[in-house]
């Protein structure tokens, strides 16, 4: 599919030569449209509030930004504190964000990061504190807010404060408001920038807030959000006809990995099982797991060694898994005010990651349902045809 990528590459952004081998070692050939856009005016310390396409690199953008910017050697009084701060919204989306820090710094020695999200013993969040003396912190609002109120994460040398997926940070009202304390804890003079796929009129407002003067970046109108590699469908049918359609289609597609959805934490445990049962190499991740599983889970999903994933939306933005080639949205999204066709657009976007070809198809059992999927089709203008008898497994 089309990627928007430049013709320019890396090297004209003039970055650290250690942050260019990283970018190399990291196989990156071409800046993504976002990256081309964005870069210039982030690795000057700009503000930016930036909505772009899911899977186009949103994430390289700030860690580049930031450990461009990161002058450690002049640090002075805030020797050895944290400068800069990463938030976002679920746990295996912030040890996906620490992971990219690793990989981009590997040639810079001096750069330490540290991931806090709850479930783990605040303890050892402490300890990695004192011991590894962390520049870069990424982290779930909840935690950070706690470690900063007990004092042991010092937050007043903060220099870069980045928002992941923020629309979904700042609508969610218990979360804004650990992120609005956890800003306050920060310097006035900082760095702030805001990322997700999706950011409607009425949270640009509230989004903006945080900044002065920010650099708004859209890269793509809400009207061309829709990934073109990607081809969607829907299959309408009842409600007890979907684990029979399940399990129709995972027999007769081919698949590299796939994610399906379910709207509750009981349906992804009952239906997980039920494949298992049918001999399906699945794993379900869902908000009441223990820390460990989930991350287990994500990881073994992530390396490979399960091909099937079902998932509440816990799973639906953020998380890059390059093999995924297909989104099966078992259960439509729902969600107040449009928020469903939010959902609907990041969930699909865990395929067809950085321009490659992916499948969607969604079950549409009631006229709720087919309520978001017209929702879908008008906000994101797509056409999402039935499924046909034959798919062209070329097309995906
Ligand atoms: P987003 O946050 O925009 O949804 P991600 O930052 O998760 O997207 O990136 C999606 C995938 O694309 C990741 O696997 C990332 O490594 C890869 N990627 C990002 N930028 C480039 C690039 N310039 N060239 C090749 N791959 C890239
Ligand atoms: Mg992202």
């Amino acid at each position: 599919g089309y990627v928007g990528l430049h013709a320019t590459g890396f090297r004209d952004f003039l970055l650290k030569s250690e942050i260019s081998r990283a970018i190399a070692d990291c196989g990156f050939e071409h800046p993504s449209e976002v990256q081309h856009e964005c870069i210039p005016q982030a690795i000057l310390g700009m503000d930016i509030v930036c909505q772009a396409k899911s899977g186009m690199g949103k994430t390289a953008v700030f860690v580049i930004a930031i450990l461009q910017q990161l002058d450690l050697a002049k640090d002075g009084e805030g020797s050895g504190m944290p400068k800069a701060l990463i938030l976002c919204h679920t746990r295996e989306l912030a040890y996906q964000i620490n992971h990219e820090f690793e990989r981009f710094s590997t040639h810079m020695k001096d750069v330490a990061v540290s991931v806090f999200y709850g479930g783990i013993n605040i303890k050892e969040n402490v300890k990695d504190l004192k011991e590894k003396k962390p520049n870069v912190i990424v982290g779930t609002p909840g935690r950070i807010k706690q470690l900063g109120k007990q004092g042991d994460l010092n937050l007043k040398f903060i220099r870069h404060f980045v928002l992941d997926e923020c629309d979904k940070m700042l609508q969610v009202l218990d979360m804004r408001g650990d992120v609005q304390e956890i800003f306050k804890m920060t310097p006035l003079d900082k760095q702030v920038m805001m990322f997700s796929a999706t950011m409607s009129e009425t949270i640009r407002p509230v989004v903006k807030k945080f900044m002065t003067d920010p650099m708004e970046i859209y890269v793509d109108d809400e009207a061309k959000l829709t990934l073109h590699g990607l081809v969607q469908h829907y299959v309408r049918l009842q409600e007890n006809e979907k684990n029979r359609k399940l399990n129709d289609l995972l027999d007769a597609l081919d698949f590299n990995q796939v994610v399906i959805f379910v709207k509750s934490v009981s349906r992804a445990i009952e239906l997980n099982k039920l494949l298992i049962e049918c001999n399906f190499p699945s794993i379900c991740i869902h908000a009441r797991m223990s820390q460990e599983d989930r991350l287990e889970c994500f990881k073994s999903f992530k390396q490979g060694n399960k091909r099937i994933l079902v998932a509440t939306d816990l799973a639906a933005r953020g998380l890059d898994v390059e093999r995924v080639n297909i989104v099966l949205n078992y259960d439509m999204p729902e969600g107040e005010g449009g928020t469903g066709a939010d959902t609907y657009l990041h969930r699909v976007g865990r395929a067809g990651r950085f321009g490659t070809k992916g499948l969607a198809i969604t079950f549409v059992a009631s006229p709720k349902d087919s309520e978001v999927l017209n929702q879908v089709q008008e906000r994101f203008e797509v056409d999402i045809k039935e499924l046909p008898q034959e798919i062209d497994t070329a097309a995906y």
